[in-house]
């Protein structure tokens, strides 16, 4: 990731609940994962949706037995950071539709969380540099600051609260992108870089498939994002305000 200012700004921390929506296992654990530890620390509720399960993403293996592997890894990853509630909707890895059912699927989980604050992967169609950001995640970020404004109007959707009795949400103030290179906001993680690792070195069968090291990856990025935020460690965050 690129970042493009040469100082971020601290994140508000006004808020008490807060909602990780990504497209894949590990996506939340490529930095942010850092921030979460310090949220729940800090007595905040973070829950987790994946958009899918990551059936695609471990090579040979079948997406049946990936599916299992994965929903498995994502839900240890999540608890080393004190995350408990982890839910999966079930969209087909590799290709998510930007569309109606993706947005009522997110809609329904916003209302359901109430959320002030939602956590999500960069949209944009690179990272900065001059790797192409993939389709789940473009689709997914889209689709999330959509449905944070879906999930507010009842007429949208009507029978998540007719069929479901889920009340309209209003209440997201704040959608944090990570890994995007228009970032102008960080939450400092010192002390927390050491969870965040953990954490993605909980997605072992996926980090062994992908030959990265966790470690010095998360390690670098948080050293960079912390000399703009001023501090030791920190994960940079776009913030768009729905
Ligand atoms: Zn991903």
């Amino acid at each position: 990731m690129v970042v493009e200012v040469s100082r971020l700004e601290v994140l508000d921390d006004d808020w008490t609940r807060a909602l990780a929506i990504v497209a894949h296992p590990d996506d939340l654990e490529y930095g942010a994962s850092s921030a979460v530890a310090r949220w729940t620390s800090e007595g905040r509720h973070v829950a987790y949706v994946l958009a899918s399960r990551g059936e695609a993403g471990l090579g040979d293996v079948p997406p049946a037995t990936a599916a299992a592997l994965r929903e498995d890894e994502q839900r240890r990853s999540a608890s080393v950071v004190g995350v408990e509630q982890v839910t999966f909707l079930d969209h087909v890895d590799g290709a998510i539709e930007y569309g109606l059912a993706l947005r009522r699927d997110l809609s329904r989980v916003i209302r359901r969380h109430r959320p002030e604050l939602i956590l999500t992967l960069n949209r944009h169609e690179t990272w900065g540099g001059q790797s192409f950001n993939m389709a789940d995640h473009r689709h997914v970020g889209l689709a999330v600051l959509d449905a944070a404004r879906d999930a507010a109007n009842r007429w949208i959707f009507p029978d998540l609260l007719e069929e479901e009795g889920l009340e309209p949400w209003g209440g997201v103030r704040l959608v944090c992108f990570s890994g995007s290179p228009h970032a102008r906001h960080g939450v400092d993680v010192t002390g927390f870089l050491a969870a965040g690792i953990e954490s993605l070195q909980a997605h072992r069968t996926y980090i062994e498939h992908v030959g990265t090291d966790p470690e010095s990856w998360l390690r670098e990025a948080a050293q960079a994002a912390g000399a703009l935020l001023g501090c030791e460690h920190g994960v940079a965050l776009e913030i768009v305000r729905p």
